[in-house]
């Protein structure tokens, strides 16, 4: 095993010029830890593990953690240096005091961000009210676990893993492969170490990893929980997210919902599916890539009703009819096999775009899926009901106090910004970046390009240089393999279909001769070190020698985020690597967004197309394109925002009332039927009557039950609701409306009407108890609540499944050829409604 040997690098250069504010507050935090050093290297292993009470003692008595952070750190330090044999550098414990300070520490691939977690997460634990650290994976919070286990339980702290099927509790018990664990924790998980546990045991402990969903589904589960004793977390304090990019942005268009079967016919997907297959592109529909839309057109519509033998579609069979149509047309048109989904087993299971993964258990919502199912000839699953939802943003805004890392957020710092109150960052990097970043090579034709790469890697190879090849689906990279193998390169492909090896795969593809060809999702988590994971200092010099790592990119990604991440692999700490994209003028980006100018003046060139030119021009177009899609997507995850922070004011205090009855004192509960009777003297008088009946204990129990049910009833209702609200303000005209606004006032309207059937629903039901009835009552608690299953899908933002929306207030309706002004705040456009209609989906609305 071999460490490197750290340069002093002196705090000066460190904190030097124009850097973020926070850069220079951790100063004397850095320095303070530095004076401690020699005091707590003395201690034994047993005042070492003491000092966690001694912190919590001052913290008792008044001190806050800012004022206990230095002994913390330099505690922290000292546990790291005995247990995980690594000594956090200076440039991590400014990391680690960011993420202390409401910060996203930007720190780049390879400068150790799981270490710097365990600081601010040591820290916070002594608060005794737990502490999240959420990974982009199942797998990477086992080892994350396991491997910080040691630091954390070297100072007397629990550590809890929660997985979507298991969880644990980390486990001293096995000391004897220690050894081992050390050298390979950093990319392979030891069971040894987690002990099965139960959920509320995994959340007891002082830190507990998990992933985003997981964190955000077990908060959805305790509130549809009918037992205190089902309860899984206790409460929202702090939050640590790793790769933070890619959860609160890639991942944030994907609400968490919590749903269950419903019932729609199976027959009227297959009847779509078919009917799309004969409907022909740009004859019957046409297609928007840049918004990802199709529309309909008048003779793809009379198409339709023929092959369904009807006259009039919309009159005969309604907007539900329209929606299946269209739904099966979008799934044929804009979602392709091995690209945006995979079948397995008989079942679709999405692949996600920024990080190439596989999703199973997630479904796109409004019927997709099913579209899609139809489309494949698999199984069509039941719609389902919603239980409970919630967005990330959401989630994560319950927690106190927020923090996040990742090696790329600086291109995204202002939705962090405005979304989360967080700034971003820059931690300078322990050592000196000298990766070398080449500039973009440019082909004709994307065969003229994978022709190129595989010569380029033929030759890489031969010499000896590790490459590893980003490409952005599942597809491309089995076409490259092919390419790879024609030239006779041996290589390893890294994808979403065998995400199991993922962190060995990624560990080794710095030794000499390595080829990995992975999709995006490689760019997160396992450390590519030069020579591979275990290298000798031999092996790592020789790879060092060679030029280290080099990253191709074989397609720019719409987010600079995702290339910057490629990128980011190569270079660490301090090594040499290079990096250069290949591109194509047939690449999606290239092909939606590049301009005339930029075709005609490769026209001009008139070379063969597996021969590159590089242009500072298209880069620069390239570029500016990833911009404008980048603001385009933020726009519209914003947009999904502002419509769930109506329904977020909602839950929570939906949720909050929940909470009281459920787990609440007796007079909590009290409290809550005095606000619901709202000094209603008649119910009040029934009330009375009913506690010298049946006894205020037996009354109160009943009640509890009583509420619960019936709150949970009106919710899933008031959830349907709004999601016909939502789908609703965007189609029907409201004049000069915004409807936003009108989304708002109809929405605490709707609120308000359930909040007076909620009482009138809930005293009717205590009003009719009888002494012998409340044993019935009673055992209605031990009713199982409906079984949910897991599913994910996007927020509504499109037609509703049917046309069945809340009465709306002066809503004149529009026909199909009425003319429409519609925006989408940038730009205004005039057309028929039916033209529009696609358009109002993604977000515009109605002008006039
Ligand atoms: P990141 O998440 O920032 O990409 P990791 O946490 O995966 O980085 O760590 C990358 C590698 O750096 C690991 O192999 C780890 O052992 C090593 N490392 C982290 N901190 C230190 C340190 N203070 N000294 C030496 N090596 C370290
Ligand atoms: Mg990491």
């Amino acid at each position: 095993m071999w460490y490197s040997i750290c340069l002093m690098v002196s705090l000066k250069s460190i904190f030097g010029g124009g850097s973020h504010p926070l850069l220079k507050q951790a100063k004397p935090i850095v320095e303070a830890v530095a004076t401690l050093e020699d005091k707590y290297e003395k201690l034994t292993d047993e005042e070492l593990r003491k000092l966690t009470h001694d912190f919590r003692n001052r913290i008792a008595g008044g001190e806050t953690l800012n004022d206990v952070m230095p002994d913390a750190f330099a505690a922290v330090r000292e546990a790291a240096k005995r247990t995980v044999k690594l000594r956090p550098f200076d440039v991590q414990l400014i990391g680690g005091y960011v993420l202390h300070n409401r910060g996203i520490a930007e720190m780049k691939t390879g400068e150790g961000k799981t270490l710097v977690a365990t600081l601010p997460a040591y820290l916070n634990a002594l608060m005794n009210k737990g502490v999240h650290v959420i990974t982009v994976n199942d797998y990477l919070a086992r080892r994350d676990a396991v491997w910080m286990g040691q630091v954390y339980a070297a100072l007397g702290m629990s550590v809890g893993v929660i997985n979507a099927d298991n969880s644990y509790r980390y486990d001293l018990g096995h000391k004897e492969i220690d050894g081992m664990r050390d050298e390979e924790g950093s990319f392979r998980v030891f069971y040894e170490f987690l002990r099965p546990s139960t959920r509320r045991e995994a959340y007891e402990a002082d830190i507990t990893y998990g992933t985003n969903s997981e964190f955000g589904f077990d908060y959805l589960r305790d509130n549809i929980s009918y037992k205190p004793e089902d309860l899984r977390q206790r409460g929202h304090s702090y939050a640590i997210v790793d790769e933070i990019d890619s959860i609160l942005i890639d991942e944030a268009r994907t609400p968490l919902i919590i749903s269950a079967p419903a019932q729609e016919s199976e027959d009227l997907y297959r009847t779509f599916a078919k009917i799309a297959t004969n409907l022909k592109r740009d004859e019957d529909f046409t297609v928007d890539e840049k918004l990802k839309a199709i529309q309909l057109n008048d003779h793809g519509i009379e198409h339709a009703e023929k092959l369904l033998g009807v006259e009039n579609i919309y009159t005969e069979k309604g907007i539900k009819y329209v929606h299946h149509l269209e739904t099966a047309v979008r799934a044929k048109a804009l979602f392709h096999k091995d690209k945006e989904y995979v079948v397995k087993n008989g079942e679709i299971i999405i692949v996600d775009e920024f990080t190439g993964r596989m999703q199973p258990g997630r479904r796109w919502s409004e019927g997709l899926h099913q579209a899609i199912e139809a489309k494949e000839g698999v199984n069509v699953q039941k719609e389902s009901r919603t239980f409970a939802s919630i967005t990330y943003q959401n989630y994560f805004r319950l927690y106190d106090n927020l923090a996040g890392m990742t090696g790329t957020a600086k291109t995204s710092s202002e939705e962090f910004y405005k979304v989360y109150a967080l700034e971003v960052v820059e931690i300078p990097t322990n050592q000196p970046v000298v990766r070398k970043d080449l500039n973009d090579l440019i082909f004709q034709t994307e065969k003229g390009k994978f022709i190129a790469i595989g010569r380029t890697v033929k030759e890489l190879n031969k010499k000896g240089q590790p490459v590893l090849i980003g490409t952005v689906s599942i597809e491309k990279s089995e076409l490259l393999s092919a390419y790879l193998k024609r030239e006779g390169v041996p290589h390893e492909i890294l994808n979403a279909k065998n995400h199991e090896r993922e962190g060995e795969i990624v560990a080794e593809a710095g030794k000499i001769g390595k080829v990995t060809v992975a999709t995006n999702m490689a760019g997160r988590g396992v450390d590519i070190k030069l020579g591979g994971a275990l290298a000798t200092l031999e092996e790592y010099e020789q790879v060092k020698s060679l030029g280290g790592l080099f990253v191709l990119g074989t397609e720019r990604h719409e987010a600079r985020r995702i290339d910057n991440q490629l990128r980011g692999r190569s270079g660490r700490q301090g090594d040499p690597g290079e990096t250069r994209f290949f591109v194509s003028l047939e690449d999606n980006l290239m092909r939606v967004f590049a301009s005339d100018t930029i075709k005609n003046l490769m026209g001009r060139f008139g070379i063969p197309e597996d021969e590159p030119i590089e242009n500072g021009m298209v880069t620069r177009a390239l570029e500016s394109a990833q911009t404008k899609i980048e603001g385009f997507n933020f726009d519209s995850r914003k947009h999904v925002l502002e419509y769930d922070n109506v329904l977020d004011k909602q839950r929570r205090a939906m949720y909050a009332r929940r909470n009281a009855v459920l787990v609440g004192r007796d007079d909590e509960v009290a409290d809550v039927l005095m606000d619901l009777a709202g000094g209603n003297e008649e119910v009040l008088a029934m009330l009375d009557k009913k506690e010298k009946e049946i006894g205020r204990p037996t009354l109160l129990t009943v009640a509890r039950t009583i509420v619960l049910q019936t709150l949970d009833m009106l919710w899933v209702d008031h959830l349907e609701s709004m999601e016909y609200l939502r789908g609703s303000v965007n189609l029907r005209a409201y004049g000069q409306r915004d409807p936003l606004i009108e989304y708002r006032k109809e929405g605490t309207r709707l609120y308000k009407q359930m909040e007076e059937a909620f009482a009138a629903r809930v005293f009717e039901l205590i009003g009719n108890l009888t002494k012998e009835g409340t044993a019935g009552a009673m055992s209605l608690a031990a009713m199982p609540a409906p079984a949910p299953i897991l599913n994910l899908g996007r927020i509504q933002t499109n037609l509703p499944p049917t046309d069945a929306g809340a009465p709306m207030s002066g809503g004149n309706e529009l026909g199909r050829n009425d003319k429409v002004k519609i925006t989408n705040g940038t730009e205004t456009k005039e057309m028929k409604f039916k033209k529009a209609e696609p358009l109002l989906k993604q977000g515009w609305s109605i002008v006039e």
